[in-house]
């Protein structure tokens, strides 16, 4: 199997494929209040997202996450994760949710062959979670985070974004909410993406700045899982759940990044941090069912894979993109 390698000895093992660009909330971190959809035609089909699949598979990807947008909006999704779990290669099937519609879905995912789920989660207050999210329910997701559990998926992690004068005194609610269910949970520093105002940076929560705020009540230990991304991972003496940091700005990964992004539109994003793409879409919709010549394409451009993300120390570098068109 050839392997997909840059310029800087990097091997790419890891595929974000973002399924949809549509969502059930407007997290405002995420995306505007009033979204402009993409059609149907300009999104990848369920046939296309499982070539892509393919081809990277067979190129030495060995873990793929579903994401978007809300992947369970797309109701062809578990068939997607059948298509996926059956190829060879692939050793890590998840998934990215914002938990809503799990309570419905959750064991038909599992029967799909979903291995893993992460879940976003940035506070347990109804009322900030409805404001966070302009229209979400708190209930709704914490049943999904329970339905996931009994349809047998372990490991969940549960996903925060915390920012200043939201949710930042929301920390320790979270962590123990984690204790008490068992679930790992990583802190994420809210990222430049979309439109970028004085608020916005003004709401910066550094890693650091979280990780202080659990140190006063729960020491935290370093711990040896690591995942070649963004994310460092700590433990607690008297609890086995794992609490990652993941900070773009305060701390640089780009020398260890091993993944890449393919968007909602089929564009193969290099790095989330930068704007180089190659239109996959355009590719296959020219040569459909190509399979070598996709993979001749995707093995070119990781060449050119940008040596690190343009994000300024403090989250100054703006990059146009929405997260939800990104895919997260
Ligand atoms: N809808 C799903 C969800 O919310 O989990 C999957 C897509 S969402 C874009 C994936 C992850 O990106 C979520 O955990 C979300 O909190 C995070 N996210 C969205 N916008 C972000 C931003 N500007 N900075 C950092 N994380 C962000
Ligand atoms: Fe939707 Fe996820 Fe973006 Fe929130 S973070 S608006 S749930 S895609």
């Amino acid at each position: 199997m050839s392997l997909l390698l840059d310029r800087f000895d990097r091997q790419v093992e890891y595929l974000r494929l973002s399924v949809t660009d549509r969502c059930d909330f407007r997290c405002v971190y995420c995306m505007s209040e009033d979204p402009c959809f993409l059609n149907k035609d300009q999104v990848l089909s369920l046939e296309e997202l499982a070539q892509i699949g393919q081809a990277f598979t067979e190129l030495g990807v060995s873990k793929i996450r579903l994401t978007g947008g809300e992947p369970l909006v797309r109701t062809d999704c578990d068939q997607l994760v059948s298509a996926l779990a059956q190829l060879p290669n692939l050793r890590e099937l998840s998934m990215t949710t914002n938990g809503s519609r799990l309570t419905k879905l959750a064991p038909n995912l599992k029967a799909a062959g979903l291995s893993r789920l992460n879940i976003s989660l940035d506070t347990l207050n109804p009322e900030k979670f409805t404001a966070l999210t302009r229209n979400g329910k708190l209930e709704r997701v914490i049943a999904g985070i329970d339905a996931a559990k009994a349809a047998g998926f372990d490991r969940i992690k549960i996903n925060a974004v915390i920012l200043k004068g939201h949710n930042d005194d929301e920390v320790i609610n979270l962590v123990d909410f984690c204790r008490g269910r068992s679930l790992n949970i990583a802190f994420i520093e809210e990222m430049p993406l979309g439109v970028i105002s004085e608020r916005k940076t003004a709401r910066h929560c550094s890693s650091d700045e979280v990780r202080a705020i659990i140190e006063q009540k729960y020491p935290l230990v370093l711990s040896a899982e690591r995942t070649a991304g963004p994310a460092r991972y700590y433990q607690m003496a008297d609890s086995d759940i794992h609490i990652g940091f993941i900070s773009p700005h305060s701390h640089n990964f780009c020398h260890e990044c091993n993944r890449v992004r393919v968007t909602v539109e089929g564009k193969l994003l290099l790095c989330l941090g930068n704007e180089n793409a190659v239109d996959l879409k355009a590719l296959l919709r020219e040569h459909p069912g190509d399979i070598a010549r996709l993979k001749q394409v995707i093995s070119e451009a990781i060449w050119h894979k940008p040596k690190q993300h343009d994000f300024g120390a403090e989250g100054d570098t703006q990059i146009l993109r929405f997260m939800n068109v990104t895919g997260g």
